[in-house]
């Protein structure tokens, strides 16, 4: 991912690909042109670096010359043409061949049609590297087009946003985040992470459970399982830099993650803080942080009778259960006021069938 300006665009086509396409419409046009010399017309800004690789692909008697017409300002077409660099002179009764960078809706085509109109030239073609059809609207016959794309906004390969990306060898595409990313909050027995099972398939997102990924290391005795072992025992909160650097991996074990449930996470302000910044610099942010209430007695109850099922031993003792809920209210509860602060926080009544508590998050999603 990259960042122009103010938007992030994610990678598109590699050098590879762009360079296949540049190659694509060189041989098209010299299958039809070899034997005489057409005048190839580049049009500035955004075609100068497939002109330059269209020309090294083109390798018989050619000429080349520019026009400049502006008609892009920020991500969407203005439809404003104007001219700012004219036409060659003495293109009367050759073939001019008009080199596009990328061709979408057509208006800025319409203009080179219209400035190319009464120029008599012998054949007047059209050819770009890019084109959107799903967008275009099919005034003209484009007669080479180098590789058909889907309507998003690129940038790359002598494309711009606001002038910037233009230099880029490859071709990126914004990054329009739909992603839900929601943060599963409660006190231990709350019910977070059997909600989360049933919210990950129905929404499609990725459940991380910092708790599990511990225990999953606990398990096979990593090094992080180590460290986290005399913590988890005892029923204390694992110290933050580990918590946070552990979190952060395995958001990006998934890039292609439709989003997350955190589950277990953030913990403390200074997790909270950190899991804000680190998906900022993913151009992602969290939609909710959704509580699922419930009073100690219901949930000491609950805990204790996993325990007898689960084996974790954070489960079975009622002191270890009493510091847990210790540590929620002194470092996780604060987060209450933080998300609130943010217009994210939802509260869930937690008690009652697991069916219906599904209902009651599916109700506060759909709202986002
Ligand atoms: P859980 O399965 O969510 O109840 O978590 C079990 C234990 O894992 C906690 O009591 C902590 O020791 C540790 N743990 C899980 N998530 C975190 C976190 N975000 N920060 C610190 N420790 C955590």
């Amino acid at each position: 991912m990259i960042k122009l300006h103010d938007k992030h665009f994610k990678p598109f086509l590699s050098q590879a690909q762009v360079q296949a396409a540049v190659k694509n419409v060189a041989d098209k046009i010299a299958a039809d042109y070899k034997d005489e010399t057409p005048i190839f017309v580049g049009v500035l800004n955004g075609a100068f670096m497939f002109v330059a690789d269209f020309l090294k692909e083109y390798q018989h008697p050619c000429e080349v010359s520019f026009v400049k017409l502006s008609s892009y300002s920020g991500l969407t077409s203005t439809g404003i043409v104007e001219t700012l660099l004219d036409i060659p002179v003495n293109i009367k009764g050759k073939s001019v061949i008009i080199l596009e960078d990328i061709i979408d809706t057509g208006r800025t085509l319409k203009e080179l049609v219209h400035l190319f109109s009464n120029t008599h030239v012998k054949e007047f073609k059209i050819a770009t590297l890019f084109h959107k059809p799903s967008v275009y609207n099919g005034e003209y016959k484009i007669d080479y087009i180098g590789m058909e794309i889907p309507d998003k906004f690129i940038v790359g390969y002598g494309l711009d946003y606001n002038e910037l990306g233009r230099n880029l060898k490859e071709v990126y595409q914004l990054n329009q985040n739909t992603m839900i990313n929601l943060v599963i909050f409660g006190k231990p027995g709350a019910g977070k992470g059997t909600q989360a099972e049933f919210l990950k398939s129905e929404y499609n997102l990725k459940h991380i459970s910092t708790g599990d990924v511990f225990r999953y290391n606990i398990k096979n005795n990593t090094e992080l399982g180590q460290l986290a072992k005399s913590y988890m025992d005892k029923g204390d909160l694992v110290p933050d830099e580990v918590t946070i650097k552990m979190l952060q991996d395995e958001v990006e074990k998934n890039p292609q993650a439709k989003g997350f449930i955190f589950d277990g996470f953030p913990r403390t302000t200074a997790q909270a803080e950190a899991l804000d910044a680190f998906l900022d610099s993913k151009d992602m942010k969290i939609n909710a942080t959704i509580a699922l209430e419930a009073n100690d007695e219901v949930l000491i109850n609950r805990l204790l009778e996993r325990g007898k099922i689960s084996g974790r031993p954070d489960d079975q003792d009622e002191n270890k259960i009493r510091n847990r809920f210790e540590e929620y209210n002194l470092k996780t509860a604060p987060l209450i006021t933080y998300y609130e602060g943010k217009n994210k926080f939802y509260s869930v009544n937690g008690i009652g069938e697991i069916a219906e508590i599904t209902k009651r998050l599916k109700a506060v999603i759909e709202t986002l």
